[in-house]
């Protein structure tokens, strides 16, 4: 029985790719410089793992934007926009032409402008991989040489190595074709070029690689997500050839294939009977395969050999994990399969949680003995294999021990269980979950108590965190900055972006968020029950991390969050002002939430919080309350079965925050970057009496379904990418309103940016407001000739 880890999060403990990358992209660190910190992180997080006591570490799974993106790279899949303009690639077989790589991911300004590859989210995570681009006339030209260099630098210091690429079916579903084009007519295609990419790799490495772990050559984990997708009957079907094309071109390596994030149900049959060597299993989103696949196996079908690996570890959650359930998955595996033909590992790459736990300054020690970062996560990997087959010396019953005592400790822990919270739940009534009166009438008593011109404009919340806001909040953290002078600081911040707004004439205004970190990590600051770390950050895409709290225990707010911050911007000015919250659902999704009790109970939780804040910020004068929710789409669960209950909760917890409200407080949300046609009856539930969302970029097409479905209430579609620097014109977003206005009722148009403004600067925010506000006077002119 093995041990392995799937992939290792790759931003190093301290961020130290982040600061190479971006030290790379200023000119600030040689292109030498990034590649000597690369490797060394590499080796580091190899030795974690080898450590930890994984037997067979991931190569391939560090880069230094994304590992799609690598992937393409490798399959040669690049779109000619992006062929080199110039600049010296490097000659082939020495490794990665990483301008190349980082002009697909960023794309380029000046004179020759290139935009990026899309970028997306990584099935249900928030992790966001470089979209494969293709047409019609896409060639591959696999070079494997960047993952072959890899692999003998793994070799070389004495790893045991095992080779992780996305598999072609994931790659090629995660793709989009731009001419409209079938992008599976390239599936011959890439067979052939995966074929070349595996033959080069396994004749590149065996004669070195460390035998004794597997049947011959190298081994080779293909990634297969797909296999956790509701997948059309046709794309299933398409598995059988495509592995017996790969399993031909390298009949001596170790062939895994890997499902993970959902159960594999009916695509299971299909994973069972791949000519592969081993199948992974996520058993922590899908505990039933285990089960069905035992079955398989055990009645003499399926591959004959196939040995399973185990994902027993959550690796998108850092609890603990109840090693004795583990050993009892491994044992009845091991049963049917005998111990050579069982893996163990976490369910899926660790990728999607922080590094180490031991690198925390700070953290409450109650809370630190229930957690395990990534490297923790591998020595339960470990402990799960050695109890499973009886090899318990002393070190491994203290460790046993020590799981059960953190579980047991976690569990009876009056830090969790809130009495007061358990009855507040229990006492709400379904009319909380309702405003009191129907749109029609609110929107009519909103009306008279806002005094708004048709297409009101506003924003969506954030303003440019300028580094001097920045560098406040630092030294308040430090210590060189007391409380009342940062908080002095925040509201002179307030007050110049309230005067900004006044002079850009915008009709409803905002604060300006000069006090958020982060939309999520603000309110875990605040809320009972949660707890903040000090370097738990997680990759969201290229060099941006997120640093989700720790939802360990019952929710509530023991004082009110932001209603200073907004009473005072509505005291600066004599036109409404909007408070901005984050809402229940995202918060729940951007952070890492307990798994003791359902997901549903979580959102409630949080939602009789938000509640009543949304009803001080309303006794405060605060006539527009924003509850933002741009994660309600990504925390789909991704298989049809768990969707319905997920939007059933969803929902009414956002209702049941917003609803505590008078008729004449105006309730406005916020979502972006989703596609809404599977989910407007949702969206129309949430009964928000605003919301605004992207919408220029795909150059308000996303209205269609809106007007398709006869949304009822009001909508502020974007019209300005707050994405680029660029400043769009006047007539650019005045014939995006129009086209709006084409759609959807002109009274019920609100115009403002597709999202926060954040990550802007000033001079290029201003611009693009007063634009956008010019653009609304012109449409309403027109509407009134
Ligand atoms: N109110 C938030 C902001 O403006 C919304 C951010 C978001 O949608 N991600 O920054
Ligand atoms: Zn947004």
């Amino acid at each position: 029985m093995r041990t392995h880890n799937l992939g290792f999060p790759r931003i190093g403990a301290g961020r130290e790719l982040k600061k190479a990358v971006e030290g790379y992209w200023k000119g600030r660190v040689s292109r030498h410089g990034l590649e000597g910190e690369a490797a060394r992180l590499r080796a580091c997080h190899w030795a974690m793992q080898r450590d930890a006591g994984i037997d067979v570490v991931p190569v391939g799974d560090f880069a230094l934007y994304d590992h799609m993106l690598d992937l393409t790279l490798m399959l040669g899949a690049i779109p000619p926009r992006f062929s080199p303009s110039g600049a010296a690639a490097s000659p082939a077989g020495t490794g990665q032409d990483i301008d190349l790589m980082f002009r697909m991911a960023r794309g380029e300004a000046g004179l020759s402008p290139v935009a990026p590859l899309e970028m997306t989210k990584w099935f249900d995570t928030n992790y966001h991989y470089l979209v494969p681009e293709l047409d019609a006339d896409t060639a591959f030209a696999p070079d494997a040489s960047p993952l072959v260099a890899q692999l003998r630098e793994a070799q070389d210091a004495g790893f045991s190595p095992k080779a992780v690429l996305p598999g072609p079916l994931t790659w090629l579903w995660l793709a989009r074709s731009v001419d409209g084009s079938d992008r599976f007519a390239l599936l011959p295609a890439l067979c052939d070029a995966y074929a070349t990419l595996l033959r080069e790799l396994t004749s590149a490495c065996p004669p070195a690689c460390p035998r004794g772990y597997s049947s011959g050559g190298l081994m080779v984990q293909l990634d297969e997500p797909v296999l956790a997708l509701d997948l059309p009957q046709t794309v299933r079907d398409l598995f059988p050839a495509v592995y017996t094309r790969l399993r031909a071109a390298v009949p001596d390596a170790t062939l895994m294939v890997a499902s993970y994030f959902a159960p594999c149900a009916d695509n299971l049959p299909v994973a069972l009977n791949l000519p592969v060597d081993v199948l992974h299993l996520d058993l922590v989103r899908g505990r039933d395969d285990l089960d069905a696949a035992l079955q398989v196996r055990g009645a003499g079908e399926g591959t004959p050999g196939l040995a399973l690996s185990l994902g027993v570890v959550d690796g998108r959650n850092v609890w603990c994990a109840d090693i004795d359930a583990g050993v009892n998955l491994v044992r009845r595996a091991v049963d049917t399969l005998g111990e050579e033909r069982v893996w163990v590992a976490p369910s899926c790459s660790l990728l999607h949680c922080p590094v180490d736990l031991g690198s925390e300054r700070g953290l409450d020690p109650e809370v630190a003995r229930w957690l395990a970062f990534a490297r923790q996560k591998c020595a339960e990997v470990r402990l799960v294999a050695d109890a499973a087959r009886g090899v318990v010396g002393p070190a491994t019953l203290a460790a046993l021990e020590a799981n059960r005592e953190a579980r047991r400790l976690r569990a009876a822990s009056p830090r969790i269980h809130d009495p007061e919270v358990a009855a507040r739940l229990a006492a709400v009534t379904p009319d909380m979950e309702h405003r009191p009166s129907p749109y029609a009438e609110r929107i009519v008593a909103q009306r008279a108590a806002l005094h708004l011109p048709a297409l009101p404009t506003t924003t969506i919340g954030s303003f440019p965190q300028t580094p001097d806001i920045r560098a406040a909040r630092r030294a308040l953290r430090d210590g060189s900055l007391t409380q009342d002078a940062y908080e002095a600081a925040m509201r002179d911040a307030i007050a110049m972006m309230v005067r900004e707004q006044e002079a850009l004439g915008l009709d409803v205004l905002v604060h300006g968020e000069p006090e958020r970190n982060d939309m999520v990590e603000y309110f875990g600051g605040l809320l009972q029950g949660f707890c903040i770390t000090s370097d738990g950050w997680v990759q969201s895409y290229g060099t941006r991390c997120v640093k989700p709290p720790l939802l360990y225990g019952d929710v509530s707010r023991p004082v009110p969050m932001t209603v200073a911050w907004s009473a005072h911007a509505r005291s600066l000015t004599s036109r409404p002002m909007k408070a901005m919250l984050t809402g229940p659902v995202t918060i729940a999704c951007w952070s890492f939430v307990r798994d003791d009790i359902s997901r549903e109970t979580v959102l409630r939780q949080l939602a009789l919080a938000l509640r009543d804040e949304v009803t001080d910020l309303e006794s405060a004068g605060l006539a527009v309350v924003q509850v933002d929710e741009p994660a309600l789409r990504e925390g789909l669960p991704l298989r049809r079965a768990a969707q319905e209950a997920y939007l059933d909760a969803a929902v009414r917890a956002f209702r049941l925050a917003t609803s505590g409200v008078a008729d004449a407080t105006q309730l406005h949300t916020h979502m972006c970057y989703c596609d809404f046609h599977d989910i407007i009856d949702r969206i129309a539930g949430m009964d928000a009496d605003v919301i605004s969302l992207e919408a220029s970029r795909s150059r308000m097409e996303l209205l269609d379904v809106f007007a398709t479905h006869g949304y009822p209430n009001e909508v502020g579609p974007g019209v300005y990418d707050i994405h680029s620097p660029r400043v769009p014109s006047v007539d650019e977003m005045e014939a995006l309103l129009l086209r709006a206005a084409a759609v959807l009722p002109a009274d019920r148009l609100w115009v403002n940016p597709d999202c926060g403004l954040k990550t802007r600067e000033w001079p290029e925010t201003r611009a693009a407001l007063a634009n956008m506000v010019e653009a609304a006077r012109r449409v309403r002119a027109r509407l009134d000739a």
